[in-house]
Parts: structure tokens; sequence; C-alpha cells
């Protein structure tokens, strides 16, 4: 309607689809579990970002998303908090496998995700486990021998425990591809695309990038379903 179509133009947001839903724009208008309103209100959080405000409706949709939106413009909340509401809908027993599955560049980038999955769902009982490079194995396989609603992971570190046989993919039904250029960029294709052959085809897909090359484009294509595009600003 008049209002979703102002709020976008405000916002410099852009959607390719078919009948994309308006933006929340309103905490309150998303009907979130009580326990996760909170959390989002003790942040200091007072309005959704524009990328949150889009993505969460259509996500919400259970539809495949890809993102195009600049660093810093709140994308991490715009994928978790769907993952929450996935995750109360269809919250498989954590000892089978992880349910939702998180791929971000690099450690540091990982850890944060890790940090805000703790942080805004630790409440609700969703439990989130970090893997990736450069420390020993040991910690994270035992994180998950203990059973895991969330994996966020780099590519590589979750590769290696896949090839031990130490991790079941077969659960995962929300995918999440973060910095995806950054991955391509970092050589991460191969090792990303031997993890998605283990993950069923019948999923919500959902792509986050700062830039829409064509590596990136061809990526989308391949494993993402009638994807639903958003872009935020000015971004190709
Ligand atoms: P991106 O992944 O797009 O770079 P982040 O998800 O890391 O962005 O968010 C950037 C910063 O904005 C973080 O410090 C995060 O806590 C904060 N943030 C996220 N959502 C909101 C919001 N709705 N209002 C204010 N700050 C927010
Ligand atoms: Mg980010």
């Amino acid at each position: 309607g008049p209002s979703a179509e102002s709020y976008r133009r405000q916002h410099e947001i852009t959607v390719t689809g078919d009948n994309v839903p308006p933006p929340f724009t309103s905490f309150q208008a998303i009907g979130l579990p009580s326990e996760i309103l909170r959390e989002v209100l003790k942040a200091g959080f007072s309005h959704p970002t524009p990328i949150q405000a889009q993505s969460w409706s259509i996500a919400f949709q259970s539809r495949d998303i890809v993102a195009i939106a600049k660093t810093g413009s709140g994308k991490t909340l715009g994928y978790l908090l769907p993952a929450f509401r996935h995750l109360m809908r269809c919250r498989n027993n954590p000892q089978l496998g992880p349910t939702v599955l998180v791929l971000s560049p690099t450690r540091e980038l990982a850890t944060q995700i890790q940090d805000e999955a703790v942080k805004f769902g630790g409440s609700s009982k969703i439990s989130s486990t970090c893997l990736y490079g450069g420390a020993p194995k040991g910690p994270q396989l035992r994180d998950l021998d203990r059973g895991t609603h969330i994996v966020v992971a780099t590519p590589g570190r979750l590769n290696d425990i896949l090839q031990m046989g130490r991790v079941n993919l077969g659960q995962i039904s929300y995918m999440v591809l973060d910095e995806a250029d950054r991955m391509l960029d970092m050589g991460f294709e191969p090792q990303i695309r031997k993890i998605v052959k283990e993950i069923p085809a019948r999923r919500q897909t959902l792509m986050y990038t700062a830039t829409w090359p064509k590596e990136v484009r061809k990526i989308a294509a391949d494993l993402l379903v009638k994807p639903v595009q958003v872009n935020i600003g000015n971004v190709d």
C-alpha cells in the first residue's frame, strides 16, 4: 500500500519480487515473542533499521531473500530474528543436528554473530555454537556434541568438521550466507558448495552481500529459489 511505498522511498529500499509484503516499521508490529522483544528493547533499539524492517516481513513468509546492503546496516538481527521465529515453529531435537546455519567469512564476524545469537536468543532457550579456524577443534566439537539449534561458522572450519563426520547438516531448514561477496573473495566458494550439498534442498535461504558482482549473482541463482531481492541505498 501507499505507506509501504513511502517508507521504502524514504529509506532508499528497492524490492524486486511478487507481492512483496510491507516492511515492519516498528518492533511492536512484528509480534515477537515477549522474551525476544524485551532483549531488543533492553539493547536500546527504538526502530528496526531499513534492512531489518523489510527483510523480516519477507523472511516471515518463509521466502528466500537476497539483500544487498552496506556494512553497519543491522543485517545480523535482520536474519537472526526470523531464524528465532523459525526455531519456535520447527525446533527439532538439537541432538539430531542444528536447524539453522549461518556462514560468515571470518572468525571475528562469526564471533560477533554468535554473541548476538546468545544475547537475543538465550532467554528463549535457543542455543548457538560458533565454529571457526585458528583455534583448537576440541571445544567446538564438545559444543556440537551438547546439541545446538544454531551453528554460526566459517566455511573452512565447518567443512573440516563435516569431513570428520562430527556434524549432521541434514536437519538444516534455514540457511544464511552472510557477507557472501567477501566469502567468495576469500576463495570459500568450493567449501560453501560442499556444505550446501549436505543440506536438504527444502529449506529457506537468505543471502546478504554488500556488492552484487556476477560471481555473487551466480551462486545466488544456484542456491536460492525465487528470492525476493532487497536493495538498500545506493548499491548496484
Ligand atoms: P551489519 O551486519 O549490516 O554490518 P550489524 O548487524 O553488525 O550490521 O549491526 C551494526 C550495529 O547496529 C551493531 O552494533 C548492532 O547492535 C546495531 N543495531 C542493530 N540493529 C539496530 C537497531 N534496530 N537500532 C539501532 N542499532 C541497531
Ligand atoms: Mg554483518
